[in-house]
């Protein structure tokens, strides 16, 4: 036996568990398939909840992230063509913000630096895990590196590679809803300033985001059907903008500019348990869902938390054992729970063109703006999560 631990994917995700277990005696290690210098090279954009803000900074990243976190103060909510708003507002929540926006790269880079510091975390790059088994006492994962094949065991394997490779899992079974939505995502520059107001608004063709990044701009997040994405995607700047304008309205202006448009495909992906002898899934790789709430990450860093306060509480000898794993399972279930049925129920249900459902959703829209306590219990479910 090597480890306590191994992580398999050190994103945002993985890299906040193997924090979160520093300076705890446990032996932990981080396979991750890119390669040191690469950084994490992607053109999302993260809104983090005010409970991740914290947690990021109990692990010490937060005063690294700051300056490239914009503040959110108020999130506008709307849908085109239709009648009801509403609008969520920190100050009402007596909070600075309701939520920062933040790129994952600065995130990803300041997390591996982090690991990078950490002298009892082993993180290993360039390391491709291709298979998983378990026997009676730990996990063994299969890796690549550099052309060999080279195996690591621990007592507890925790899957946390975003859902993206370990097709064949033991005893876990993946389920996948596809919402028939791709979301394109880039930096616009628009004609009036933020105001630290991110908008939300929902159309017939999907829900699309404007969140305040930056000192001027949004990072926008577009969701359209695959073909209609791919055709935005390639659309000469200017139309592009155009297009944009009448799909968003008026309400910050003309659009300026464009810079790195990217498409990611949407679907609803649930591994189901989450948990086998000595295996866990987190984050993505437990539960990948649409944007449109900006839940994913900021429910996969719960899992992560979760975890590691679980595992600093066990001893070495039992971690990865079926009172740990129970522990976490049941500790998750409602968090997990509540993340996927809401994202679930405003990807489906509510970005929808439905008969009679426009005036449902306004009418929803106009009560959440006319009641105060619902509009303190969604801003504390999507500061907190299902459990806040
Ligand atoms: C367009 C878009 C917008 C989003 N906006 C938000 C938002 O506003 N707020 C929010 O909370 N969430 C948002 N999300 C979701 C968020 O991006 C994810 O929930 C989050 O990135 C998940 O982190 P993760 O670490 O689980 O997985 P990932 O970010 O996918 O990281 C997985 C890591 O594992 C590594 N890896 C993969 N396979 C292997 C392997 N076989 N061996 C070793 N390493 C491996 C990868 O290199 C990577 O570093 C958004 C998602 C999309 C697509």
């Amino acid at each position: 036996m090597t480890d306590d631990l191994l992580i398999i994917g050190g994103g945002p995700v993985g890299a906040t568990l193997a924090l979160a277990l520093k300076n705890y005696g446990l032996r932990v290690t981080v396979l991750e398939a890119r390669h040191p210098a690469t950084g994490a090279r992607d053109a999302r954009t993260l809104a983090l909840s005010e409970g991740s803000r914290l947690i990021l900074g109990r692990l010490g990243v937060w005063s690294r992230l700051a300056p490239y976190a914009t503040p959110i103060e108020t999130i506008h909510i709307s849908q085109r063509g239709r009648l009801g708003r509403a609008m969520l507002r920190a100050e009402e929540e007596g909070q600075e913000a309701l939520g920062y926006v933040l790129p994952y790269a600065e995130l990803g880079a300041a997390l591996d630096d982090a690991l990078a510091a950490a002298e009892d975390i082993r993180v290993e790059f360039g390391v491709r895990a291709t298979a998983l088994e378990t026997s009676d006492d730990a996990a063994t994962v299969t890796v690549e590196q550099n052309g060999a094949t080279k195996k690591f065991s621990a007592r507890l394997a925790v899957i946390a590679d975003g859902g993206r490779s370990l097709d064949a899992l033991p005893g876990m079974k993946r389920e996948t809803r596809e919402y028939g939505h791709t979301a394109l995502v880039g930096h616009v520059e628009c004609e009036l300033p933020h105001n630290n107001i991110a908008y939300e608004r929902f159309t017939p063709q999907g829900p699309v985001a404007l969140l305040p990044e930056g000192a001027t701009g949004y990072a926008l997040v577009w969701t359209a059907t695959p073909d209609e994405a791919a055709r935005l995607a390639q659309l000469p700047e200017a139309q592009f903008l155009a297009e944009l304008h009448k799909h968003f309205g008026d309400r910050v202006g003309a659009f300026r500019a464009i810079a790195g448009r990217a498409t990611f495909p949407l679907r609803l992906v649930t591994l189901r348990p989450v948990t086998a002898p000595h295996v866990v899934a987190i984050g993505n790789a437990a539960q990948t869902l649409h944007p449109v709430a900006g839940q994913g990450f900021n429910l996969g860093l719960r899992d992560a938390w979760q975890l590691a306060l679980i595992a600093r509480e066990t001893a070495a000898e039992s971690v990865g054992g079926a009172e740990m794993l129970r522990r976490y399972q049941s500790g998750r279930r409602v968090d997990t729970g509540g993340g996927i049925f809401f994202t679930d129920f405003l990807a489906r249900v509510f970005a929808n063109d439905w008969p009679g459902w426009g005036a449902a959703r306004g009418a929803g829209l106009a009560l959440l703006e006319l009641c105060a306590p619902a509009r303190h219990f969604v801003s504390r479910k999507m500061s907190f999560g299902a459990k806040g």
